[in-house]
């Protein structure tokens, strides 16, 4: 229900209350949350909606299964079948939801409001305009793609990240084509037709790269036997290698596989200006080199969306990078704000900050120092709290608690193998160097979605009941336990129904077999039945028929 209410600057802003159509009852606590994509969508699908008065506001009405957009720019999964309507998801869990198509551009969290605009209708003031006040806010509005200021990226690259992206490149990947085909081209022109560009070695770049060539060599070159020797794809990556974020065994089979392909991966490049018909990009040794291009697709990082900066400002972290949260995914600095998925990083509490309270609460007999005992028994504790002890102690360097003590107090003959605070701090020293940021990925997104959801259906029960590992002085004891991410496996498609998978315990596999392990879990993870069904019969269009080649 829309009232309207006098906004601050005077004039009359719409106002969103979902609220005054249910007078009888006690008022449910108001969730907001932004973004339908995994971390949004995941938590909806785990909130227990009678609990709350749920209010979801994104500019899209549906969520997307993004591993299968690389399959959309080709045609390989149609576009229908990676999206499922939010309203539908909602529906299927009933409870009370509201949502609103409309985009958030500014949060104010001293008055607890978000401002948002939709660019769909207007309001009688004219702008599309309404706010929207909450108890708790979720924030998970992902991230934008990052052309680092390079000139020219916005304007003549493509990205990939949305649907619509995805449609927009298979689109022009067929210009390209019939472009090159008429008649009246020089061997040049037609040449620069079809060059494509893929800027980013990272797993997104790499796949559109592998899936772009199945579908040239699969498809077009029966349909286009005149230009199609003139094809070229190259892959351009700045670091030394492409999908450093995979084992070295994946890296290097990438490298060769593409090699054998045909595809000119150019490592150590960097690109400076995309022009309308070159690009130009940057090697220590080779200096400047401008190639002519037909189409380009720019898939180097991500970064922070504008109005998520202008927050930061506000709540005292504008000389971050990343949105903070500590590690119950409770905004830094900022009450009844969370915030999940690609729009944020957990800052992961250090050890050396807590050292001295740490052994306080590890040396029960108050004896002042630590017996191996004492240490085993906290160990657990300290792992919940502090992943990377659990990091460290499971590293090449660490062989248990043996190594921590002997690291400790230097002494392997020693009889005591107790710590005292300051040998405690020595085991301990090097173990803040392995915190790490998760990696801004679904599961990533979707494990925070639903551990928050987990939080907010048991708030009540664990006000009384509270839980957690050490309790650090002046930080009171905490609700819950904080969020630990499990690591389950990441893919590397790489055309040729071969995939490289990498799973925990670095178990690394490649080839057809993981291809298949790749369908099986994508057509699992399905979010519905409906696309389940619909990305599977396009699998299966797309042996028997091969991919459609018109648009
Ligand atoms: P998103 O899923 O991006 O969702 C953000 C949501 O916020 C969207 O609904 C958006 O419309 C909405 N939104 C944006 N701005 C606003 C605003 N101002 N107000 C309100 N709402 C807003 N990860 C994997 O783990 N495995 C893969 O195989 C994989 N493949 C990928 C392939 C591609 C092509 C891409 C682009 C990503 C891939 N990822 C993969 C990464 C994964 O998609 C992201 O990490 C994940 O989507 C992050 O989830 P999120 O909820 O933080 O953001
Ligand atoms: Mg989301
Ligand atoms: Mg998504
Ligand atoms: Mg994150
Ligand atoms: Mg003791």
């Amino acid at each position: 229900v829309l009232v309207l209410a006098a906004s601050g600057g005077g004039g009359l802003v719409a106002y969103a209350d979902s609220q005054s159509d249910q007078p009888q009852g006690p008022k449910k606590k108001k969730v907001v949350v932004l973004g339908t994509g995994w971390g949004g969508t995941t938590f909806l699908r785990n909130l227990d909606s009678k609990l709350y008065d749920v209010q979801v506001i994104s500019p899209r009405n549906y969520f997307a299964f993004t591993p299968l957009l690389p399959s959309v720019t080709c045609g390989t999964v149609e576009p229908r079948s990676v999206v499922e309507p939010i309203r539908r998801i909602l529906e299927k869990k009933g409870g009370d939801f509201k949502f609103w198509e409309a985009e958030c551009f500014k949060i104010d969290p001293a008055k607890k409001k978000i401002h948002c605009r939709s660019n769909a209708g207007t309001n009688f003031d004219g702008n599309g305009e309404f706010l929207v006040d909450y108890d708790y806010l979720v924030v998970a509005v992902g991230a934008r793609s990052n052309t680092f200021n390079t000139p020219g990226v916005e304007e003549n690259c493509h990205f990939l990240k949305e649907v619509e992206d995805a449609q927009k490149i298979r689109r022009s990947v067929m210009d390209c084509f019939e472009k090159a085909s008429l008649p009246y081209l020089n061997e040049e022109e037609r040449t620069k037709n079809l060059h494509f560009v893929i800027v980013g070695g990272g797993p997104t770049g790499v796949e559109f790269a592998a899936e772009l060539h199945d579908f040239v060599t699969e498809d077009l070159s029966k349909l286009y036997p005149s230009v199609q020797h003139l094809v070229k794809i190259s892959l351009i990556e700045a670091a030394d290698h492409i999908l450093t974020m995979f084992d070295k065994r994946i890296t290097n089979f990438a490298e060769d596989k593409f090699g054998r392909n045909g595809i000119d991966v150019k490592t150590g490049y960097k690109v400076v200006k995309v022009a309308k018909d070159a690009i130009t990009m940057q090697n220590p040794a080779a200096g400047d080199v401008a190639v002519p291009y037909g189409m380009a697709v720019w898939s180097t990082g991500i970064g922070t969306r504008p109005f998520i900066v202008d927050f930061m400002k506000q709540i005292g972290q504008a000389n971050r990078r990343v949105l903070a949260t500590d590690e119950w995914l409770r905004v830094r600095e900022c009450d009844d704000v969370y915030a999940v998925g690609d729009c944020a990083t957990i800052n992961q509490r250090r050890v050396m900050e807590d050292i001295s309270e740490i052994f306080r609460v590890a040396d029960k007999d108050k004896s002042g120092t630590l017996t191996v005992k004492e240490i085993q028994d906290i160990l657990e504790d300290i792992y919940v709290r502090y992943p990377q002890v659990k990091l460290y102690m499971k590293s090449k360097q660490m062989n248990g608690i043996a190594d921590l003590i002997r690291t400790g107090n230097g002494d392997t003959e020693k009889e005591s193998v107790e710590l005292s605070i300051e040998e405690f701090k020595k085991a301990l020293s090097l173990v803040d160097s392995q915190v790490k940021n998760l990696p801004a990925t679904a599961q990533v997104a979707a494990q925070q979605g639903q551990y928050l959801a987990k939080c907010f259906n048991k708030m009540e029960y664990a006000e009384e009941n509270p839980e957690g590992p050490i309790r650090i002085r002046g930080e009171g004891r905490h609700r819950f336990l904080p969020f630990r991410y499990r690591h389950l496996g990441q893919f590397a498609p790489l055309g040729g129904e071969q995939t490289a998978a990498q799973l925990p315990g670095d178990w690394v596999s490649i080839g057809h077999s993981s291809q298949w392990l790749w369908y099986s879990v994508y057509a699992t993870k399905q979010i519905s039945w409906r696309t389940r069904a619909l990305v599977i019969s396009d699998w299966g269009r797309r042996f028997i028929f091969g991919r459609d080649s018109s648009g």
